[in-house]
């Protein structure tokens, strides 16, 4: 629903600076109490664009302060933007992190988890699949935290290896994910698997992940923005619903968790 309401001078200016700044459509909604379409139709009309990639401003910051070693979960915050879109601008900048890892793909994980995982196995895999890549820690009674953990939590299991053999174990992020929403107790959302259906027909594919051909568990299935948009959960599903099919083949794919969460 577009609102109604008319536009004041006042919310005008402040839609030019909050876009001209990055400022996510989803925030400048927020702050004017307006419904997300609204605030993108009201810019399209303005003319304004949004500055998607990295301002210079932006790039400074992050060679400064990831050079300095400032974790992912502090640069999320300070640069709106996620932490694998950082590690990989990071990789494309060449600039190091003091305590981050980098291989052939990019590792967006720190030295910590490795280590665990390299404590609990010497050749790391999934216990539940059996393979290397991936790989996450799975509490064995999840606490009800997915995918990530903090320096933290792995600072304290890695002072108490004895006691992280007993409460951990090495999965792939597909397993972990299911692992934790059998635990919960979770099915599918009926309208997930509409939306997922729909993304697959406009492929022309089946309801799999197009990286790998996953398809033994949909709720594993993630739909992946090609084209950035600030459409999340249920709104993106609706969103979705909405387009005609040559739209969503160019904006979105499926992914498995492993294959979205290592893009
Ligand atoms: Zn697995
Ligand atoms: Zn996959």
């Amino acid at each position: 629903m577009v609102s109604q309401r008319k536009w004041t001078i006042g919310e005008v200016r402040l839609l030019q600076e909050e876009y001209n700044k990055g400022t996510k459509t989803a925030n400048i909604a927020e702050i004017l109490d307006r419904t997300g379409d609204s605030v993108r139709l009201k810019a399209s009309r303005l003319g304004l664009k949004h500055p998607y990639g990295w301002t210079e401003d932006q790039e400074m910051l992050l060679r400064n302060e990831y050079a300095k070693g400032t974790s992912l979960s502090v640069l999320e915050k300070m640069l709106n933007k996620s932490q694998a879109t950082i590690g990989s601008k990071a990789v494309k900048l060449g600039i190091k992190h003091p305590r981050l890892r980098f291989g052939d793909e990019l590792v967006k994980y720190d030295n910590y988890r490795q280590a665990l995982i390299h404590l609990l196995q010497k050749e790391p895999h999934c216990v539940t699949c059996g393979i290397s890549d991936f790989l996450t820690l799975n509490h064995k009674i999840p606490t009800g935290k997915l995918y990530r953990s903090n320096d933290d939590e792995y600072r304290y299991w890695m002072d108490r290896p004895e006691e992280a053999k007993k409460e951990l174990e090495v999965m792939c992020m597909n397993c972990n994910k299911l692992h934790y929403y059998d635990y919960a107790g979770l099915a599918t959302d009926p309208l997930r698997k509409r939306v997922l259906q729909r993304i697959a027909k406009a492929h022309a594919r089946t309801t799999t992940c197009f990286q790998c051909g996953y398809d033994e568990d949909i709720r594993v299935l993630e739909v992946d923005h090609i084209i950035r948009d600030d459409y999340r959960g249920r709104q993106l599903y609706w969103h979705v619903l909405r387009m005609d099919l040559d739209e969503i083949r160019v904006c979105y794919q499926i992914l498995c968790t492993n294959h979205n969460l290592w893009k």
